[in-house]
């Protein structure tokens, strides 16, 4: 066996940097796995204009100029609110947004400013599809049990493709097979991002023994029938679903509190955490358009400069890191970062 791998530079295609002082340790981090992220847009404050897009931006490089010799790259989102005009829209896009992020209010951490009635986001949607402007969704329904969600919300992204006929739609974090046979069904202009926790844990793994706060995301984790279908799907090359991070991370102290925020760090052993996966099926080779060519292709991007060597490990997963519990602390991987070449 090589004791080392080399992968082209991978994209993130959903990415939680945050904003504030603990900003530029997760941005740094990021840097150390990836060429290029879309960062999601739902700070405090969040990222919903023009100057917010700019203003975030300057703050995401200059964190990561000190990881990377700046070779960092952060593609740009802003949250859609309600009542979103068109120029505010065209305004985004001019500041360089690759895509405007929908949560349905209520939804996730960061959402409580989100859509509460869909016809809200109408003419906002016009104007992203008439800018090329990416949608991207978290596709899950607050009012529907914790399980059913995301199922649950698949008619509303149905509706938009409809009323959209141009607007190329990612279905973010997708964590059922009723997700994964819609994208198979829907026309070339969706895809869908799929995060390392979906695919190497379930529900199995947050509450099947002693409940482990630190697997709590939204979409909540799911049985293993549609871990096995989303695995599936990555191992073989499944069109249009690509690698999105989803790394989310909290405050230690926070995943502790009475009432634990969803989110998973998984920045830091997301990337090792899959090499091993795809190994250990006998596929390591089909990790490279996972993580590094179909979401630039469907994004419209250039393919990656540059590459990330990973190095055998083994390699435990830190207790902690940048103050949160890293995904899959303790545990011990079979691959570990190594260099970044630009
Ligand atoms: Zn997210």
């Amino acid at each position: 066996m090589a004791d080392n791998f080399v992968l082209p530079l991978p994209d993130d295609f959903h990415a939680h940097l945050r904003r504030g002082p603990a900003m530029a340790a997760y941005a740094e981090r990021h840097a150390a796995s990836f060429g290029r992220a879309l960062v999601m847009p739902n700070t405090k404050p969040p990222v919903a204009s023009a100057s917010e897009i700019a203003a975030y931006r300057r703050e995401i490089l200059a964190a990561a100029a000190r990881a990377s010799g700046g070779s960092f790259e952060p593609l740009m989102s802003f949250k859609l609110l309600g009542g979103m005009s068109r120029s505010a829209v065209l305004a985004c896009a001019q500041a360089g947004a690759v895509a405007g992020k929908y949560y349905p209010a209520g939804a996730t951490t960061g959402s409580e400013d989100g859509i509460v009635d869909p016809e809200s986001a109408e003419e906002a949607l016009d104007a992203m599809q008439e800018a090329g402007i990416v949608l991207c969704i978290h596709g899950e329904s607050p009012e529907a049990p914790a399980l059913d969600r995301e199922a649950r919300f698949l008619p509303v992204i149905e509706g938009m493709l409809g009323r959209h006929p141009r607007l190329r739609i990612v279905m973010e974090h997708i964590s059922t097979v009723e997700s994964l046979e819609f994208l198979r069904r829907a026309p070339r202009r969706v895809g869908a991002t799929a995060t390392a926790h979906h695919l190497l844990c379930t529900l199995e793994d947050l509450l099947g023994g002693e409940l482990d706060p630190q697997l709590f995301c939204r979409p909540v984790l799911k049985a293993r029938r549609h871990a096995d279908a989303l695995r599936e799907a990555v191992l073989r090359g499944e069109p249009r679903l690509f690698f999105g991070s989803d790394s989310a991370p909290h405050p230690r102290s926070a995943k502790a509190a009475r009432r634990a925020p969803a989110g998973i760090y998984t920045s830091p052993s997301a990337i090792p955490a899959l090499a091993g996966f795809f190994e250990a099926e006998g596929r390591l080779g089909a990790l490279e358009s996972f993580v590094a060519r179909t979401g630039a292709a469907f994004y419209g991007l250039a393919p990656p400069r540059g590459s990330l060597e990973l190095i055998r490990g083994p390699w435990t997963v830190p207790e902690e890191l940048d103050g949160a519990v890293p995904f899959l602390s303790g545990r011990s991987l079979g691959w570990r970062l190594g260099r970044i070449e630009v």
